[in-house]
């Protein structure tokens, strides 16, 4: 393997002053946990303004690329070759080496050299560097011509402690490292919105934990196993996820048997919010997270909506709001999450939906409606919290 270690690339618009230490912090730490998926050892550090992943020996290449694909921060990541021999010579020659394996004779390709030499102690300037490099290149590999205007490959040396040779950027996921941007409550469901709505927030530099409603014996363990596993899948992204799993059933029966059948799934919905809200509170979240997006079904429609947000005083994040379906089934399927949210165990609300739900519900109608559960709610509510079962999870598996 020809490549030593990775150069990783980070947009660096807004983070000046004290937030580029939080921000280099944080994606040091995540980059580090991702890694641990991956067979080899890795070293990462940062050095004036930059991150590098080094390894030596062996390493699981593709594994590591997949892997730092998942770190939000990373606009770009280039695998490096690293030339400790300063010599001259040598280094035109392991110039020239790396041309040749990674851009093998074939189709005719143009390049040019783009050296910079922050270590001014080396003797040649990036101009010397240039023009001697790119000769080196031409004379080892006749194959390639220079193009300084439009180049195929822009082959970057950096001369630092040692010399860092790179040309391909592979894209990274782009955000912000989770840790930078506080942290909020998702409600995670066995469907194919949430997990996705969970990611783009962390995307943003959030860490989230998550609260899932399950009503059994109306839904199953295998239903339950199946949000554990989304949250692992949203873990590798969000990193390490606390996952509140909330007893539904005597709240929902409650409802069911006290409230007309037509604004059930408001209600319930109404409840999942304030749930969470308890939840948030305890986890210091800032926000709440929905897969909601607007006339998806009756319970999201802008009347819907509106009657659920009510009941919140943290913001609700719901960053699916504008998708059609099938934008979010393909972020779904990009992340990776697609196939285990269509694995088809029921969530809660599939039990007790009314045939017809209102569509446009009315605020002060379902709150009348709700106080016909005011004898019974408060013990409901804080028997839901006290026996809820709280799990880490993290995507380190
Ligand atoms: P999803 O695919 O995320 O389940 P959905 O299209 O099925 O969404 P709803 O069932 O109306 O839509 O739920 C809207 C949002 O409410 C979900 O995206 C999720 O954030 C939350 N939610 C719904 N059911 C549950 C549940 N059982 N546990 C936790 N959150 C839930
Ligand atoms: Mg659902």
């Amino acid at each position: 393997m020809m490549y030593q270690a990775f150069l990783i690339k980070y947009a660096e618009i807004g983070i000046k002053g004290k937030n580029r230490h939080l921000f280099e912090d944080a994606l040091v730490h995540h980059i580090v946990r991702a890694l641990k998926r991956v067979g080899g050892t890795f070293d990462v550090t940062r050095e004036m303004g930059r991150i590098y992943v080094r390894t030596d020996g062996d390493f699981d290449y593709e594994g590591a690329i997949e892997a730092l694909k998942t770190v939000f921060g990373i606009a770009g990541i280039s695998p490096v070759l690293i030339i400790e021999n300063m010599d001259y010579d040598n280094v035109k020659a392991q110039v020239a080496e790396f041309v040749r394996t990674v851009y093998p004779e074939g189709t005719p390709r143009t390049f040019k050299v783009v050296a910079r030499r922050p270590n001014k102690k080396y003797p040649h300037d990036s101009m010397e560097l240039n023009a001697d490099l790119g000769e080196a290149v031409l004379l080892g590999c006749p194959w390639m011509k220079v193009d300084v205007h439009n180049p195929d490959v822009v082959l970057s040396v950096e001369v630092r402690q040692s010399i860092y040779v790179y040309s391909e950027t592979i894209p990274g996921p782009g955000g912000m490292p989770v840790g930078s941007n506080g942290s909020a409550e998702l409600l995670l469901s066995g469907g194919i919105d949430s997990p996705v709505a969970g990611y783009m927030i962390a995307k943003r530099g959030v860490k989230i934990d998550a609260v899932y409603f399950h009503a059994p014996p109306y839904t199953s363990e295998r239903a339950k196993q199946k949000v554990v596993d989304l949250a692992k899948l949203v873990a590798r992204y969000a990193g390490q996820i606390r996952l509140h799993i909330v007893n539904f059933t005597d709240i929902q029966m409650a409802i069911y048997e006290k409230c007309p059948h037509e604004e059930l799934t408001i209600i319930m919905r109404r409840y999942m919010m304030r749930i969470a809200e308890i939840f948030a509170g305890q986890d210091g979240a800032l926000g709440l997270i929905t897969g909601e997006s607007i006339g998806q079904v009756a319970s999201q429609t802008a009347q819907s909506l509106l009657c659920t947000n009510a009941v919140c005083t943290l913001p609700v994040y719901r960053p699916l709001i504008g998708f059609d379906k099938q934008e979010i089934v393909d972020r779904a399927q990009q992340i990776g999450t697609f196939d285990t949210s269509i694995l088809p165990y029921e969530d809660c609300c599939t039990i007790f939906v009314a045939k017809h739900p209102v569509t446009h519900p009315i605020l002060k109608v379902i709150e009348r409606s709700e106080h016909k559960l005011d004898d019974v709610i408060e013990p409901l509510m804080k028997e839901a919290i006290e026996t809820t079962e709280t799990i880490v999870v993290d995507g380190e598996e």
